[in-house]
């Protein structure tokens, strides 16, 4: 695929690495032999998803003349970390606003991500309620900032527009790569699908490489219609932005949402078991909103036979670990 055309900083050292999983795989069974693509290892404060998409935003605003990014997420928002820090990085001030989607959330004092907000020095948070309408929230700011003599620039949340998504096109054309070096069938991806462009991203660029092997979203907080709707808009756009030409079909994109639990960013005891699973055989740290959820649905998708036996999956580590901090008391308690 081609990127060259599209402003992008170097936020990449090269390729995250692919891991073989062999003791999580020898616990869980069923003949179906797990491997990982280590994104919780991109370079940013704290790494994660973010940075490969942020690598496309950023660069998109300092090539508009930018000082100044405003963006939204969660309390706990790693996009929000992630894009603080590159702003810092970058010399550009960095405003968010966060919304409250679980009431009571958002304690200033709190650990995780929220601390790690100060420390990479945003400039400012403005906290809303849940469902509040999160760009116009923004554009309010960026209003206010404009006047002051700024010039701001909106990410949107989980900087997944077609810019964004597109981070995610190139994750999977370096996969792809990497498994052809390899020389390592892989029969199936599992990602997270959240705001949507890494699941997008992925199913676009795996198309546009003709990698034929199919994206398992695991849903964060919506139903899988819904979300589907959501990924399949998203890549039809960004697949449109990067010419490629064989397009995206619907029933490309398919999301499960049996892992949500009660809600965005509520724990559930499957979360808990996979971040505890995931630590204890592969030292590896997954997060409680994300990450920790999707390993949920792959775990639960070996043990019930979603896989044919003898299958090679990968899981794509989305990063996030930092915000397993503010949620020490959910895995004490168990
Ligand atoms: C944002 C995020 C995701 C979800 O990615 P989307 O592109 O928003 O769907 C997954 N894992 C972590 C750790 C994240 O921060």
């Amino acid at each position: 695929m081609n990127f060259t055309g599209f402003p992008r900083r170097k936020y990449l050292q090269g390729p995250t690495p692919i891991e073989f999983l062999p003791a999580l795989s020898k616990v869980l069974g069923n003949e179906t032999n797990l491997y990982v693509k280590r994104d919780d290892l991109l370079p940013g404060a704290g790494g994660g998803n973010k940075t490969r998409k942020l690598e496309f935003c950023i660069a998109d605003a300092m090539e508009q003349g930018a000082d100044t990014i405003i963006t939204c997420g969660a309390v706990q928002s790693n996009h929000a970390r992630l894009t603080a820090a590159w702003s810092a990085k970058e010399g550009l001030d960095c405003h968010l606003i966060l919304e409250e989607r679980v009431k009571g959330s958002y304690k200033e004092e709190a650990s995780g991500n929220n601390f790690l907000f100060e420390l990479l020095d945003v400039k400012s948070i403005g906290v809303v309620e849940g469902g509040s309408d999160m760009m116009a929230e923004m554009n309010k700011k960026a209003g206010e900032l404009a006047a002051a003599g700024k010039k701001p620039y909106i990410i949107p949340g989980g900087a997944s527009n077609t810019i964004g998504a597109t981070g995610y096109a190139v994750c999977a054309e370096e996969t792809m790569t990497q498994l052809n070096e390899m020389r390592l069938k892989i029969d199936h991806i599992v990602v997270p699908s959240g705001s949507a462009g890494t699941h997008a991203g992925m199913v676009v660029g795996m198309t546009g490489v003709n990698g034929n092997i199919p994206i398992n979203g695991v849903n964060v907080s919506r139903t899988k219609d819904v979300q589907e709707e959501i990924v399949y808009k998203l890549a039809v756009d960004t697949a449109e932005r990067l010419d490629v030409k064989t397009g995206i079909e619907r029933d490309d994109i398919v999301c499960f949402d049996q892992y949500v639990g009660p809600g965005y960013s509520l724990p559930t005891d499957a979360m808990v078991e996979a971040v505890k699973l995931f630590a204890r055989t592969e030292a590896i740290l997954l997060d409680p909103v994300y990450s920790g959820k999707a390993a949920a649905g792959l775990i639960d998708f070996v043990r019930n036979g979603h896989f044919s036996k003898g299958s090679n999956v990968l899981f794509l580590h989305t990063g996030g670990s930092p915000a397993l901090y503010a949620y020490m008391d959910t895995f004490r308690q168990k």
